[in-house]
């Protein structure tokens, strides 16, 4: 207590020193008082942000907006911060603000430029230095030094990523004030050599969602407004930072259109989730495709705001642990991914802006040597004085530092390009002559948006006694970006006894794209003849005439490509058959699920549309003299919906986005709307549920409480409702809704469940025979599997080779049978590894009295009659369903040696050869079950055929009538 009170006397003579020192600069007394206020401990605060001063005619946001940066129980909407941003830059010639795009909903996403007048007003010449520091290939080293002496480092501040992380937001409105207008040494040192950047929302759908849903009682204590927060972003919540990799987000496009604009040599990412402040650097396993420079540079910053805050006085702030540093789905990869520094803090969170008893776990480790407060006081100030103070220590560290940072930046682009000639590989090949060139063409062109350029074979060349053919796609390691390209293009290897993994293991872009890429270690490559590609990779399409005759049927080759299903949507008004079986026309070779568009059934100007379509689409259309002679079905235009629960929604985002990127159009529905509905074969074809729990039980269920709970828009919460509304989110699909899904099935609808929520049609009796099986020893967290067509003759698999690359993690593993026990291990089993037994760890167990090979011969003979003589394998009593069996047209890999693609794999056998997807019909209509996830943050864009292959086909999805008697 004695100390506190000490503090705030210090805090008061330094208040008083710094207005007796009025000729340097005024402070703003009633901004100040409100500081001193709402900061709840002088622990929470430090010299650096305990006052604030004034400039004449320059607003801070206590004018604009009525309250101080970090007022108790006010959050601002992001117009409220735009708006001061806006009034800022009008007043100050230090700052300037730049509307870099917009976000899903329509806001408008900014980046605002602070640094002193001049710096500012040529903004653009440092711009083009650190443009041509990022390229050392057309620089010496003489001409690098002249511009790191010139050049001024750009530091790029994020907040309001995650929605219900709410400091940032309010203290950057604050930091861009503070830096522009104070005029001590501390932050001149700042202006005077950075350029700071500021995003000071990431996400503006989801802050003003949750500014909604956290003021609505603030405005109206009988609200029954739910404080869930159901959607943040249009798409996904919490994960909205994990899409550097597939950047299906707008905020991630957006992110790396400043990151390859601005060139920043920082971007720092504002989170708040631990006490009090956390400062990243990780604790490995590190990504291993960095230059180690870059880690080496997590750990100089992060030290420089440990110590600086540490003498400060605050307690808490530590760096190490907390995450690993592995994946690179991170939005701060691309600073890290293009030679830059990406880092994070996670500061206390200030959450809904109560002031209110916080406690902190954390106790003093080897990294925390100054452990967080136990229990205290929390404010929404207290977050944004520490964030803030932290911010600055570093900013003022790096501009301090700037010739050694620019030349960083520099030294780690030339060892970039060197790359290829040093550790290698060489070069990445996407071969000529791609099965699937619009699927390939698709990978480069997001290699592409990464900033990674992209060369086309001019002739054919050899490597070793590969001869790979013109036109052939060359990603060079020789080029400032080849880091992110072999990043993301390499396999990954994660040994599962390293620490528990924070994210994904496994991502190799090639094999989830469906896509092959050569990964080539001769430098000779390099040497190949080739030229940049200019502009987006394009696959080759449009119409192809026949050598002779008039066209009697337009024929598209299905190769498991996604602009098919654009293309079958886009032709609303067309009729397109889907051949059951390969045929040859002219010449050339189509799969089983190729279009074949009859002349004489469609308008006139199909040949003209097509033409159009298939070159804007890359897809070849072939005019073909004669109408192929091959049985076929109508390739359909199912009405789909989407469903939703009211938990959660944010891995099923993924699913929309997959449609959404791909023009496939459905309605948005949740489990509520299945359960009010008896009728939904009326409405629908398809019902597709994206991931959302294993525990199907609470699917059912839903959400509980004794209160109505909405979700809509009102006029105190004006930003709710724009995916879907309710005025009572509680109970879920009910018992009523699953008997609707049955009867919407069983009268030939299509019900397709993706990775977890397969549980349900499993626990449900939707796919009898089948349950999710309990693993004991697997290891296999989200990464890239080999999995194995086992019945081509499913127009789910039209287009696939025989084996294919799928994101799976952990869980659900489908096995036939009752699947007694439901995922708990049986007492005295062991979670992990082999019995207690003779041996090594390696070694098998062997029981005493028995052959080893017991069962084997029939086991290896079932397998090998269930992969050649589909379909296969179904349930057999047990309580199985009357009807025909489940398929599995999918299983993964049957051997744990051949399992693992990229990541880390324990315990393999549990996996190994258990159905991956599967075709359960019931009724007239089928459940399709997806044991991984198709649909996973846009990276697995290689499997999205599978779940169109599903929609076009959806009427015929038995076996093609002449290859295997029908199932029904
Ligand atoms: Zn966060």
């Amino acid at each position: 207590m004695k100390r506190t009170r000490r503090a705030f006397v210090c805090l008061g003579l330094a208040l008083l020193l710094l207005t007796c020192a009025a000729a340097a600069q005024k402070v703003h007394e009633e901004y100040t008082k409100k500081i001193r206020e709402a900061t709840t401990d002088p622990a929470f605060t430090t010299k650096y942000v305990n006052f604030l001063p004034a400039a004449a005619g320059i607003p801070s946001p206590l004018e604009v907006l009525g309250h101080i940066a970090g007022a108790p129980d006010i959050l601002s909407y992001s117009a409220d911060v735009y708006k001061y941003f806006r009034a800022l830059a009008q007043a100050s010639p230090r700052v300037r603000l730049f509307t870099v795009g917009k976000t899903e909903e329509g806001r408008d996403w900014v980046v605002a430029a602070v640094s002193d007048e001049k710096t500012v007003r040529d903004l653009d010449a440092y711009k083009s230095v650190t443009a041509r520091l990022a390229d050392p290939r057309t620089l010496t080293d003489a001409e690098a030094q002249a511009l790191i002496k010139r050049g001024k480092i750009f530091y790029w501040a994020t907040g309001g990523m995650h929605s219900s992380e709410t400091g940032s937001v309010e203290m950057l409105m604050e930091l861009a004030y503070r830096l522009a207008v104070d005029e001590s040494p501390f932050i001149r040192t700042i202006r005077e050599n950075a350029i700071v950047l500021i995003t000071p929302i990431l996400e503006p759908d989801g802050r003003d969602k949750y500014v909604d849903v956290a003021m609505a009682p603030r405005k109206d204590p009988k609200t029954t407004i739910t404080n869930r927060l159901l959607w943040w972003g249009k798409y996904v919540a919490h994960d909205n930072n994990r899409d550097n990799i597939g950047l299906g987000l707008a905020l991630s496009r957006n992110i790396m259109k400043v990151a390859l604009d601005y060139h920043p040599q920082v971007m720092h990412d504002l989170h708040e989730s631990a006490s009090h402040l956390y400062i990243s650097t990780g604790g490995g396993p590190y990504n291993a495709w960095l230059d180690p420079i870059v880690i080496d540079e997590w750990h100089q910053l992060a030290y420089q705001e440990v110590d600086g805050m540490t003498r400060e006085g605050v307690p808490g702030v530590w760096t190490h642990a907390y995450y690993d540093g592995w994946a690179p789905n991170y939005a701060f990869y691309a600073a890290n991914g293009h030679n830059a520094i990406g880092r994070f803090y996670e500061t206390q969170g200030a959450g809904d802006a109560a002031t209110r008893v916080t406690s902190a776990s954390g106790d003093r480790q080897w990294y925390r040597p100054n452990p967080p407060l136990k229990q205290f006081v929390w404010s929404m100030r207290d977050n944004v004085n520490i964030q803030q103070s932290a911010l600055l220590i570093g900013m003022n560290y790096v501009a301090a530092n700037k010739d050694r940072y620019l030349e960083n930046f520099y030294l780690k682009g030339k060892r970039s390009v060197a790359k290829a000639r040093a550790e290698g590989p060489a070069a990445y090949v996407v071969p000529g002559g791609d099965p699937r060139p619009g699927q390939s063409a698709g990978l480069l062109r997001l290699l592409q948006a990464q900033g990674v350029e992209i060369h086309r074979a001019d002739k054919a060349f050899k490597i070793g006694e590969t001869e790979y053919p013109a036109g052939s796609y060359v990603v060079r390691m020789d080029q400032p970006y080849s880091r992110m390209a072999d990043m993301l293009l390499d396999r990954q290897y994660f040994n599962i006894n390293d620490p528990s993994p924070y994210d994904d293991v496994g991502w190799t872009l090639g094999p989830l794209f469906n896509v092959k890429t050569v990964r080539i270690e001769d430098p000779a490559v390099l040497s190949a003849p080739m030229t940049l590609v200019k502009g987006p990779v394009q696959a080759p399409g449009g119409l192809v005439r026949p050598a002779a005759g008039s066209i009697a049927a337009w024929l598209i080759n299905n190769g498991a490509e996604n602009a098919l299903a654009t293309l079958r949507f886009e032709a609303k008004g067309l009729k397109i058959a889907a051949a059951e079986k390969a045929f040859e026309a002219g010449g050339r070779k189509f799969n089983a699920g190729s279009f074949i568009i009859k002349a004489a059934e469609n308008p006139a100007d199909t040949d003209k549309w097509l033409d159009e379509a298939g070159r804007r689409l890359g897809l070849p259309v072939i005019g073909a003299a004669a109408v192929p002679d091959v049985p076929v079905h109508e390739a359909a235009l199912p009405r789909i919906a989407v469903m939703h629960t009211w938990q959660n929604t944010q891995n099923e985002g993924w699913l929309r986005i997959a449609l959404d990127a791909n023009g496939i159009p459905y309605d948005y529905i949740s489990v509520h709307a299945v359960r009010d509905n008896a009728a939904l074969r009326g409405k629908y074809d398809v019902i597709l549920f994206g991931p959302s729990s294993p525990d199907a039980l609470s699917i059912v269920a839903g959400v509980g409480g004794d209160k109505p709970a909405a979700w809509k828009k009102t006029p105190i919460t004006p930003n709710l409702g724009t995916e879907d509304a309710t005025d009572d989110l509680r109970g879920g699909l009910e018992f009523e809704g699953v008997i609707h899904l049955r009867d919407f099935i069983k009268s030939g609808g299509l019900f397709v469940t993706l990775g977890n929520s397969s549980a349900l049609p499993l626990q449900f009796g939707l796919a009898g025979g089948m349950s999710v099986k309990p693993t004991r020893a697997l290891w296999a967290r989200g990464g890239v599997f080999k999995a194995e067509v086992t019945d081509k003759t499913s127009p789910l698999v039209y287009g696939y080779d025989d084996t294919l690359g799928v994101y799976f993690s952990q869980a659900p593993v489908i096995g036939f049978g009752s699947g007694m026990g439901g995922g708990y291990p049986m007492p005295g089993t062991q979670a992990t590894g082999r019995p207690s037994g003779r041996g090594a760890a390696s070694d098998a167990d062997v029981v005493q009295g028995r052959p080893k090979d017991m069962g084997q011969k029939s086991l290896e003979e079932f397998r090998k009659a269930q992969k050649d003589a589909p379909p296969a394998e179904g349930p057999r009593g047990g309580g199985a369903a009357a009807g025909p069996r489940p398929r599995t047209i999918i299983r993964f890999a049957g051997s744990a040696a051949d399992l693992l693609i990229s990541g880390g794999l324990a315990g393999g056998e549990e996996l190994a050869g258990t159905p991956a997807l599967i075709d359960a019909p019931l009724g007239e209509g089928h459940t399709i079950l997806f044991a991984f996830n198709p649909a996973w943050r846009h990276e697995t864009q290689g499997s999205y055929a599978l779940l169109f292959n599903a929609l076009l086909n959806y009427k015929n999805l038995g076996p093609a009538p002449a290859s295997a008697p029908a199932s029904k």
